[in-house]
């Protein structure tokens, strides 16, 4: 498939540039012929050397290197191409082409512009998305999710200062991690993003009848989300409407939402911030975290994940975690560790001045009502 930006206005001139490359690199083992829109179809006959059909797929990636000029406006064009062979995946024609399809989505799923053969494992997947898909929708229409409530605890005076929402199925025995990954991918996420947000707000009205007294909820907001361009909108709305203050609903995200449309989410953070939600940057610390990114991201906390904190205790990982509390705290960003479960990982982060803990040492995730016996502190 033909990943151009400007498909649109210039769609036939791109298709000719396609169609000339392919026609260069054309042998007498090769057909080519159009799928239809921007999809193409190319057949290789008899050859079974996996190299030799790698080959190809370069070739005709290949093609698409270069910028190209058209109507004196430069522009980018790359390929994705999903790879399936005959007689080893499938001896139907109609399965060979859906195999190549789903070859085709993972290699734009992870980047375009790239190859990828097709795998069995590639079908079990499917199957596994199509079932998590139907259990995801049942339960967004029959009430089948739940939050639970994990307290954030104060380094200094060990009292709880808010909780983190975590999303469970009230049914079923799947983790939040695999559940949330397949609503991410059909694009559920949406409707749970915004359930997992009124259900937090109602919770927070709850403790409030209830008269508790107040704490902050931090509710986890997913990448895909972005793409829910009235959630602000949405968010007012339903605090207006329940009549719950800004200062109570804390949004935690990930880097992975700067990887995209970057300037699109610092506008979207910005417009958070200044309705007065403070916004956590989750899972510091995987990925590509590097520091250089806090000074210019609108982001008031970090939280720093369990895989760093579980080093911490390790001698020569030690300067590490104080620099980067210390450097944290230059900038007037909160540090939260995640995932703290013993006493001495504790202690050692009050030392390093670390503001908050959340982890099982404490309390795992509770449920509303417990979450009501612990709030008292
Ligand atoms: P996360 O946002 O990093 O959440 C922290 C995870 O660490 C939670 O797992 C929590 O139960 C677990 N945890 C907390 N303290 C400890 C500890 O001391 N030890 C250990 N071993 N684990 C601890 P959970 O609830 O299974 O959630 C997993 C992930 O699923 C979350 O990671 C988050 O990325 C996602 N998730 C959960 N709820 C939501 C939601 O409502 N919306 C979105 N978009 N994602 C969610
Ligand atoms: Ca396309
Ligand atoms: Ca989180
Ligand atoms: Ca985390």
């Amino acid at each position: 498939e033909i990943n151009d930006t400007l498909g649109h206005t210039y769609g036939d001139k791109v298709l000719k540039k396609v169609a000339r490359g392919l026609k260069h690199i054309r042998d007498e083992k090769m057909f080519l012929s159009r799928l239809g829109g921007d999809e193409f179809l190319v057949l290789i006959e008899g050859e079974e050397d996996i190299i030799e059909i790698e080959n190809y797929a370069k070739k005709i990636i290949q093609i698409f290197k270069d910028k190209c000029m058209i109507e004196s406006d430069e522009i980018y064009i790359s390929a994705s191409l999903g790879v399936t062979r005959y007689p080893s995946d499938s001896n139907e024609v109609s399965q060979l082409i859906m195999n190549a399809d789903m070859a085709m989505y993972k290699v734009k799923d992870i980047g375009k512009n790239n190859y990828m053969f097709f795998n069995k494992e590639m079908i079990e997947n499917l199957k596994e998305q199509i079932h998590i898909g139907k259990i995801l929708r049942e339960a967004i229409t029959e009430d089948g999710f739940k939050l639970v409530y994990q307290p954030q605890v104060c380094t200094y005076t060990g009292k709880i200062i808010g909780f983190e929402a975590l999303i469970r199925l009230k049914n079923h025995n799947i983790s939040p991690d695999v559940f949330i990954e397949a609503a991410e991918e059909n694009g559920m996420i949406i409707e749970i993003g915004r359930w997992v947000t009124k259900e937090a707000i109602s919770q927070i009205v709850t403790w409030k009848n209830k008269g508790l007294p107040v704490k902050p909820i931090a509710i986890n907001f997913s990448a895909k989300q972005l793409k829910d361009t009235n959630y602000i909108a949405f968010l007012e709305n339903t605090l207006k409407e329940k009549n719950v203050e800004v200062k109570y609903i804390e949004i935690e995200i990930t880097e992975s939402i700067f990887l995209d449309e970057k300037e699109e989410t610092i506008v979207f953070l910005n417009r958070l911030k200044k309705l007065g939600i403070k916004i956590a940057l989750d899972d510091f610390g995987t990925g590509y975290s590097s520091l250089s990114y806090l000074t210019f991201l609108p982001v008031d906390k970090i939280k720093l994940d369990k895989s760093l904190c579980d080093k911490f205790l390790e001698i020569e990982n030690i300067a590490v975690m104080d620099n980067i509390i210390s450097l944290a705290h230059s900038l007037n960003l909160e540090v939260t560790a995640e995932g703290i479960e013993d006493m001495e990982q504790y202690k050692r982060l009050k030392v390093a001045k670390c503001n908050y803990i959340q982890g099982y040492l404490f309390s795992k995730p509770v449920e509303a009502l417990e979450s009501e016996k612990i709030y008292g502190d």
